[in-house]
């Protein structure tokens, strides 16, 4: 018999309605002569609202009880789903991700899994039973409740199709699946049949959110083959796999932008070994995430450092930044927020060349400015003015031909 273990997201479950909607899939999965393991999420915004009230009560909550409060929200969750599964006449069993097997590092609010024994999980299945576990919980060699980050039950559903070698690992979530960029922003987006790890993993660095990353970085490094599918829909997905060799025929798979990010320069700074280093210390004492640094070439004995950061770490930043550039007796430091960073991602890119030109040409050719360049093996990363984004996707998913095809009206 085919094991199928499904994930169902924050919106799939949000309302009463929802659940229920939810659970008729379930049984309808397992009627078709399937195994059903259900990972649920907590409904729609509960882990926000948690998050909030521990805000609320503690300027600073102990990361033990945050743990302890978060994992309610999918235990409530995954008790109504089972519920709702009986309601329609099925039989499910729910459990916690400590009851799953699910064991993790003590890391919490971010732990990792460190094992799974899916004993339970097995004696319920071979006894026909549904069975719900609940998404983004774990628990350490003590018998604490620990969660897995942001997004973890992603991560809860790849694991656990890792571990009990499921046939399939269906993701259901609100999109219909991995697109070629935002449908919001470009109208031709279409969804893509097929993904590679490495091209979800680098457009989820991007700004799309599909997945949790450490769940896409599980699955690679375990060979997790997962779908990325609608709750509202019959329609297949998006498949996330290893990649194949005609994967790389196609240049370009995707598009992200990513918004209100901003850029800061450190300007004419002394080209001498440990500045670098000291720029960035400071700012990651500060907790703040650099993503794109570029070194400019140095010309009498000073270069420019710049970066970018998320435009609310700007002020931030610019406070820990200023003695510094004084001290260093750097020539000042420039900032600008509102830039966005777009992003076009491919496997392809390793064996065509010229897509850098390609994209910078198109972008020349529409009057938008560059600012920023970075890349990696898979990906060119241009930083541009946040007005000019939409735009820019735009263009750029025409030059590319991602485009779908709509035929000319008929008359
Ligand atoms: N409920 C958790 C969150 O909102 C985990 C999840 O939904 O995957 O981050
Ligand atoms: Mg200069």
């Amino acid at each position: 018999m085919r094991l199928i273990v499904q994930k169902y997201g924050g919106t799939s479950v949000g309302s009463a309605e929802r659940i229920k909607n939810v659970a008729k899939r379930i049984v309808e999965t397992q009627r078709e002569g399937c195994q059903v393991v259900a990972v649920i999420s907590a409904m729609g915004g509960v882990t926000d609202n948690l998050l909030n009230l521990a805000n609320e009560v503690s300027r600073d909550p102990d990361k033990r009880e945050l743990d302890a409060l978060l994992a309610t929200g999918e235990q409530a969750a995954m008790a109504l789903t089972a519920m709702a599964i009986n309601a329609l006449g099925g039989r499910a069993i729910s459990l916690t991700g400590a009851e799953a097997g699910i064991l993790t590092d003590r890391a919490h609010t971010r732990a990792k899994i460190a094992n799974i024994t899916p004993r339970q999980i097995h004696a319920l299945l071979a006894e026909d039973y549904i069975v719900v576990v609940a998404g983004f919980q774990g628990q350490n060699a003590d018998g604490e409740t620990t969660t897995l980050g942001r997004g973890g039950s992603d991560l809860t559903a790849i694991a656990l199709a890792g571990a009990l070698n499921a046939d399939a690992c269906q993701i259901f979530t609100d999109v219909d699946g991995v697109f070629t960029c935002d449908p919001r922003v470009v109208s031709g987006a279409q969804k893509l049949d097929e993904v590679s790890y490495d091209e979800l993993l680098e457009m989820a660095g991007s700004g799309s959110k599909v997945m949790q990353s450490r769940a896409v970085e599980f699955a690679k490094k375990f060979g997790v083959e997962f779908e990325v599918r609608s709750s509202l829909k019959s329609d297949p997905g998006t498949i996330a796999k290893e990649e194949t060799a005609n994967m790389e025929d196609v240049v370009i798979r995707g598009i992200s932008l990513e918004r209100n990010q901003a850029k800061v320069t450190v300007d004419d700074v002394r080209d001498e070994p440990g500045i670098a280093g000291r720029i960035f210390s400071t700012i990651a004492a500060g907790n703040i995430s650099v993503d794109m640094i570029v070194q400019s070439v140095s010309e009498h004995g000073t270069t420019d450092v710049s970066f970018t950061i998320h435009e609310n770490d700007l002020s931030g930043a610019t406070e820990l930044l200023t003695p510094l550039v004084k001290e260093v007796q750097a020539a000042g430091l420039i900032t600008k927020a509102g830039v966005a960073k777009l992003s076009v991602v491919g496997i392809g890119m390793r064996s065509h060349s010229g897509v850098a030109a390609r994209l910078f040409d198109c972008l020349g050719k529409g009057g938008i400015n560059i600012q920023l360049i970075s890349t990696s093996e898979i990906k060119i990363a241009v930083i541009i003015d946040g007005q000019d984004a939409d735009r820019a996707a735009q263009l750029t998913h025409e030059e590319f031909g991602l485009a779908k095809f709509v035929p000319p009206p008929s008359n």
